[in-house]
């Protein structure tokens, strides 16, 4: 059994549930037509009291992410981002 330690980022709730999704990315505006979609598979958090919800992509999906937007936007590939603790969980 797990018991979750995180909360809400918007109402404080711990009455969170960690979920796997199923994605697709698109880039904004008349030029992101031109990219292909981005499908990936992000580990999502969602607040059973307000709805919020939010997600964590896996570092190849992060890098399909920067290569489309090197691609479209002319925007380096390398990032200087401290990537973040996937899941915090305590195994019992
Ligand atoms: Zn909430």
């Amino acid at each position: 059994m797990s018991v979750s330690i995180l909360e809400c980022k918007s109402c404080g709730s711990p009455n969170v549930i960690e979920l796997v999704t199923e994605t697709c990315l698109h880039f904004p505006g008349l030029k992101g037509l031109s990219a292909e979609p981005i499908f990936v598979f992000p580990g999502t958090v969602v607040c059973l009291d307000c709805g919020l919800m939010w997600a964590h992509l896996a570092g190849g999906e992060m890098e399909q992410v920067r290569k489309a937007r090197s691609d479209l936007y002319g925007v380096p590939v390398t990032s200087t981002a401290v990537p973040i603790e996937r899941s915090r969980k305590i195994q019992y």
